[in-house]
């Protein structure tokens, strides 16, 4: 049976629960345990899907077609497992299951209320394939004190009583700040989130702290002592050049020893670390660096597009590169050329996303690389622009364009990109309408592709057929592949029934690639998606050229 490991935060948000518990989890799985990393969102949308990269930054989308948080990202990223439907859950899920089962009279005329029906529903949650894993790290979104919140705080409490003793432990993650005016660093804020988590019956294990400062050994005996934390658990978190040192990093300040102690699993298996070395040290020691732009459009927000800025660092790391990635907005493109923008990049990237606007841009960018002989890569709305730039401009189909950017009613191009209505998910016929609820209405999750004999891409995967993981409604119509192959548009991957185009590339180009999922989903430090590998290998090409 697990163990169980609840991280929470306190004092601000966004001090990294996400990373900590993705590095924390590498390094159980560095001393030879097996992990899963769990995401428990206090929010009432019933997940991320609907809302804006804006608001909540990308949505993370799993195998089996879950759209997650993008914490999950971090996870599957340090850990290399791939995270299940059953790894992100929020309130807005929890209470709809549990309303659910209220009409269904599964309660058997009981009066619902949040202790114990919602708990236990997240309980339930919590120890969903328990038998699997040797530790289960549960992240708990937001701060201790959040109104909505506060039935995920009861839910762990509850649960770490439930189980033998010994079996679950608290982490929690606090910042120490920095007040410049007395140059001090300041324990009060640290002091007051875990009394508040004590209110409510949670005594942390393990503390670690983020400081932009170093916290002498003095301060950390402070805080273990006002905290009821042992002192060897005061574990500092300092800001890090690159997030892939973290593993190392963590280890030297003694988390996951820390967290062994706390299960009082001695002696500890001793870490094999090698990986995370050779992928810090490449990350350290880059031979040369590249520039790709990345036409996108929500550019504001770094972590709109959190994957694939992780997925470009791959592919340097893979190519001992350092990967200079800038983000421009694909709608300054739609007054003027494109070509002051992009000079002097050695790659372009056209990122997913959902509607019209910044697309003529997005189209110039594609028609610029295509041109001008540049690497690029479509993924999703970049490889539909990609085509529908190609259908315009070398096909002649003038009004070459995606139903998506059309309202109901009105028809103002030729569908090179259609609203599919229905397709095969293994032996079931998937159905939908205009007219559907916009939440888990995608072609979401992992389905196959049959790459092309011969083709850059075979070349790329070095293998006949893949599986990757999509988010959207639109597709590519097959109808125009004889027309646009004729002008050496090749469609190099199709969905196993011929059906969907799924990876369009030119032939007659250093490396022009589009592809209708989301490669940046599976990329890993330590072993670069294939596109990101090649993408970045071919910018390195392109920068011997310039
Ligand atoms: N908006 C497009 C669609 O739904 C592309 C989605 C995406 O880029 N993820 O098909």
């Amino acid at each position: 049976m697990a163990r169980f490991i609840f991280i929470t935060g306190g004092v601000v948000s966004s001090l990294g629960k996400g990373l900590t518990s993705a590095a924390l989890g590498a390094l159980l799985q560095a001393r030879g345990y097996s992990v899963r990393l769990r995401k428990l969102d206090p929010y009432l949308n019933v997940d991320p899907g609907t809302m804006s990269p804006f608001e909540h930054g990308e949505v993370f989308v799993t195998d089996d077609g879950a759209e997650t948080d993008l914490d999950l990202g971090h996870y599957e990223r340090f850990t290399g497992v791939a995270a299940r439907k059953t790894d992100s859950i929020s309130s807005g899920r929890v209470y709809q299951n549990v309303l659910d089962k209220e009409r269904r009279g599964d309660y058997l005329g009981k009066t619902i209320q949040v202790i114990p029906h919602v708990t236990n529903e997240i309980k339930d949650f919590i120890s969903i394939g328990e038998d699997e894993v040797d530790f289960m790290l549960c992240e708990i979104g937001g701060t201790v004190g959040d109104i909505e919140a506060l039935p995920f705080f009861e839910a762990i409490r509850q649960f770490s009583q439930d189980k033998p003793r010994g079996q679950c432990i608290f982490m929690h993650l606090t910042l120490i700040p920095y007040l410049a005016a007395s140059g001090e660093l300041k324990t009060k804020p640290t002091q007051h989130s875990v009394k508040e988590l004590r209110a409510i019956g949670i005594a942390p294990d393990v503390l670690v702290c983020r400081a932009e400062h170093e916290i002498p050994q003095g301060e950390r005996d402070k805080i273990a002592l006002f905290c009821n934390v042992r002192k060897e658990a005061v574990i500092p978190a300092y800001d890090l050049a690159s997030i892939y040192e973290a593993p190392l990093a963590f280890h030297a300040v003694g988390l996951d020893q820390a967290v062994l102690d706390a299960f009082s699993i001695a002696p500890a298996p001793r870490p094999d670390l090698r990986v995370w070395r050779d992928v810090f040290d490449r990350v350290e020691n880059p031979e040369g660096e590249v520039r790709v732009a990345v036409v996108g459009k929500y550019t504001q927000l770094e972590d709109a597009y959190k994957s694939i800025r992780e997925a470009l660092t791959h592919g340097g790391i893979a190519n001992r590169v350092k990967v200079h990635a800038e983000w421009i907005d694909a709608e300054v493109f739609e007054k003027g050329t494109p070509s002051v923008a992009l000079e002097g990049f050695h790659a372009i990237l056209v990122p997913g996303g959902f509607g019209e606007r910044g697309t003529e841009g997005k189209m110039k960018a594609a028609q610029y690389a295509r041109e001008r002989q540049i690497p690029y890569l479509g993924i999703c709305l970049g490889m539909q622009m990609a085509v529908i730039e190609a259908a315009r401009n070398l096909a002649g189909i003038e009004k070459a364009g995606s139903e998506e950017f059309e309202s109901e009613g009105t028809k103002k191009f030729d569908h090179i990109v259609y609203h599919m209505k229905e397709w095969t998910e293994g032996n079931r016929t998937i159905k939908r309408t205009a007219h559907d609820d916009k939440g888990g209405t995608m072609r979401l999750g992992a389905y196959d592709a049959t790459l092309k004999a011969g083709s850059k891409i075979e070349e790329i995967y070095g293998t006949p057929s893949i599986s990757e993981r999509h988010r959207h409604r639109y597709e590519v119509d097959i109808s125009y592949r004889d027309k646009l192959e004729a002008c050496g548009l090749t469609f190099s991957a199709l969905s196993p029934d011929g059906k969907l185009p799924e990876i369009v590339e030119i032939e007659d180009h250093p490396w022009f690639i589009g592809v209708q999922f989301h490669p940046e989903l599976k990329s890993k430090p330590f072993d670069a998606h294939p596109l990101f590998d090649g993408f970045v290998k071919a910018a390195v090409e392109q920068s011997r050229l310039v």
